[in-house]
């Protein structure tokens, strides 16, 4: 009787986290979920509600950075498979700091919010467009020609150039961005974390060429590290290959 009562009533931990389930999502702007409290449906509502919290970045509504690196490690499983080609692209604005020295952390969010609806609007629905750190934005494209990434990464860069966001005063700022881009090897069994690293190389690259501009990994095949090869072969019988 003792053990059939403590497994149907809600403990107090249970009540507690749910109360704090409740409010994260009221602190995100949205209310409870619709039906009976305690029910199924209305459980299964929360968890949904707080998976999708818990991969959105606030500010944006994008992708966080925690949802884009598992999707790019599902990305390049997917691309070692299929053999399909997958491009992604690292955003970052440029001089974002004068932005908010000149008109203040208020526009600079303004701004933040005004590119990323800019991406999201450049790229195809099934494509992943992620806020990966304060004022810099990722693009996973799935199943993206080779051909087809210099001509999707300027429309990305022309695209954040061409939105004027107005100020409270009556003004208007406008932003520029650089963009770095790799391909997803297609050969090799390599890591969203080389991935990641070969894209921002190129960033780094645009940025010291001058801002404004895109930077794209020029050859795949003639970029492949040690480790790549290494992950390819798997034994260190092969680790000497060039
Ligand atoms: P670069 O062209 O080299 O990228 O220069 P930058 O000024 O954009 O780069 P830097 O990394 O020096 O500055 C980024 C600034 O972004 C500094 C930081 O205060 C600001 N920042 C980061 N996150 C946010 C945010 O959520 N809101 C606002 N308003 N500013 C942010
Ligand atoms: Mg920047
Ligand atoms: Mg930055």
């Amino acid at each position: 009787m003792d053990a059939h009562r403590s497994h149907a009533s809600t403990s107090p931990t249970t009540a507690l986290r749910l109360e704090s389930a409740l409010a994260l999502l009221h602190h995100a702007g949205q209310g409870a979920p619709a039906g009976v409290p305690g029910s199924v449906a209305w459980l299964q509502e929360l968890i949904d509600r707080l998976v999708d919290l818990s991969s959105r970045d606030p500010l944006t509504g994008l992708a966080n950075r925690r949802f884009f690196e598992l999707a790019l490690a599902r990305e390049v499983d997917r691309v070692a498979r299929s053999g399909e080609s997958a491009l992604l692209l690292v955003v970052d604005i440029d001089h974002f700091k004068r932005i908010n020295d000149t008109y203040g952390h208020a526009v600079g969010d303004q701004v933040i919010r005004a590119v990323s609806e800019a991406l999201a609007v450049t790229v195809r629905p099934m494509d992943l467009v992620a806020r990966i750190g304060g004022e810099e934005f990722a693009i996973v494209l799935p199943n993206c020609p080779a051909a087809f990434g210099p001509q999707v990464a300027a429309r990305v860069r022309h695209r954040v150039a061409r939105t004027v966001m107005p100020l409270f005063d009556g003004g208007s700022v406008t932003v520029t961005v650089s963009v770095g881009g790799a391909f997803a090897q297609q050969w090799v069994r390599s890591s969203a974390e080389l991935w990641m690293e070969r894209a921002d190389r190129q960033l780094y690259r645009a940025k010291a060429e001058g801002r404004d501009r895109v930077c794209l990994e020029a050859s795949a095949v003639s970029s492949v590290t040690a480790e790549e090869k290494g992950m390819l072969y798997g034994t260190s019988q092969f680790q000497d290959l060039e």
